[in-house]
């Protein structure tokens, strides 16, 4: 087929997602496998989504409110922020494209962590924009060189607090340090997917700088503590002359019914939420006990997900591990040759996982040279 697609279009490779559970069961003829790949919430949806969801299933012949009224009041009240802060997405994916659109041209710049989530770099690339992308220090965002990294071309920058995939977080002070020395006008997106697990008391939120003279933009989602990933639904909290410009780039009925019902219904389930914390701190714990018995490195964590080196090529260990029923994601493309990451389960999940990589690392030496982390 002749096709014109610009060159900068061409050169993107795809974003890979965790390999679906019936996608392993089917390719390998296996059942009661276990996924540990893609951060989601192993305790299912929040029951008082779920619940809510139900009762709505007879109005999808409707389009979805397309100004979010009910779960834009819900997200404010619930964080303390006007309503015209809040800009709804399906899922936090959503936002950050809308943020591209909107700020970023060919000739402007985006400062982008590394590694950190694949759809900054991938968003970026689509607009034509150049990518500016800072290596990790130590696992962690290293504000000092993002700012260094900061030129006149710069329009967006980048922070995920927690940081996937390493879960280490950013301290307010080096934050403040950094957004003082920013020119007027970068838009500053602090992506905190994450944050409901963070354990850390020093932990802080961009939205404390909601009302600084410096543009912050706060991402959050339902997809992970939530449990509703499949539902596409996600928020932006801004300033007003931000969310402005989003509402003008943004479709019309981008977060779906479901998802708005869903998300207002969750909000509401603390029970749930709180179950979720809990399970995901208690797994942590589990987990790096047994793989320390095991002799394995792992990283420290503000998140449900963490680094493990394996020290042996991830690659394989990614492909042994399917053998064995457990989905986890090699971080080879990610420039860790060495490491996967994975995510906390249910309990019978993360044994599971020990057990499986036991056997796996007993049977495959490991490389001479390290991660590099
Ligand atoms: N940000 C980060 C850091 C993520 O890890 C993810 C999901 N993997 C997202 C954003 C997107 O989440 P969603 O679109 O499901 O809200």
């Amino acid at each position: 087929m002749k096709l014109s697609v610009p060159g900068h279009i061409q050169a993107i490779a795809p974003y890979k997602p965790g390999k679906p559970l019936d996608e392993l069961e089917r390719e390998y003829g296996i059942s009661g496998s276990v996924k540990l790949a893609s951060n989601e919430n192993p305790l299912g949806p929040s029951p008082m989504a779920l619940n809510a969801i139900r009762q709505s299933l007879s109005s999808l012949h409707r389009y979805p409110d397309g100004g979010g009224y009910e779960l834009i009041r819900k997200v404010a009240r619930s964080l303390g922020v006007d309503e015209g802060c809040v800009v709804l997405g399906a899922g936090s994916d959503d936002i950050i494209g809308m943020l591209i659109r909107a700020f970023l041209w060919p000739g402007s710049e985006a400062v982008v962590p590394n590694p950190s989530f694949l759809m900054y770099p991938i968003g970026v690339a689509v607009s034509g924009a150049g990518l500016v992308s800072v290596p990790l220090s130590s696992l962690t965002i290293d504000l000092e060189a993002m700012g260094k990294a900061v030129t006149e071309r710069t329009k967006l920058v980048f922070i995920c607090n927690p940081n996937n995939p390493t879960g280490t977080i950013v301290r307010r002070q080096n934050f403040e340090r950094f957004i003082e020395a920013l020119p007027a006008g970068v838009v500053v997106v602090m992506d905190e997917a994450y944050t409901e697990f963070v354990r850390d008391p020093g932990h802080f939120s961009g939205i404390d700088y909601l009302d600084s003279d410096h543009p912050v933009v706060v991402l959050r989602t339902f997809s992970k503590a939530y449990g509703l990933a499949g539902l596409r639904i996600g928020y932006g909290i801004m300033p007003v002359e931000i969310a402005d410009i989003l509402h003008r780039v943004r479709q019309p009925f981008n977060a779906g019914a479901l998802g708005q019902i869903g998300a207002a219904a969750a909000i509401d389930d603390t029970a749930f939420l709180q179950r979720s914390v809990s399970l995901v701190h208690e797994g942590l714990d589990r987990l790096f006990e047994g793989l320390n018995t095991l002799g394995v490195r792992c990283f420290s964590t503000q998140a449900n997900f963490f680094l493990i080196d394996v020290k042996r090529d991830a690659n394989r260990i990614f492909e042994k591990m399917l053998e064995k029923g457990v989905i986890v994601r090699s971080m080879v493309s990610y420039g860790y040759p060495t490491y996967i990451r994975v995510n906390v389960g249910l309990a019978s999940e993360n044994e599971r996982f020990l057990s499986a990589l036991e056997r796996v690392l007993d049977g495959e030496a490991p490389v001479k040279r390290g991660g590099n982390g």
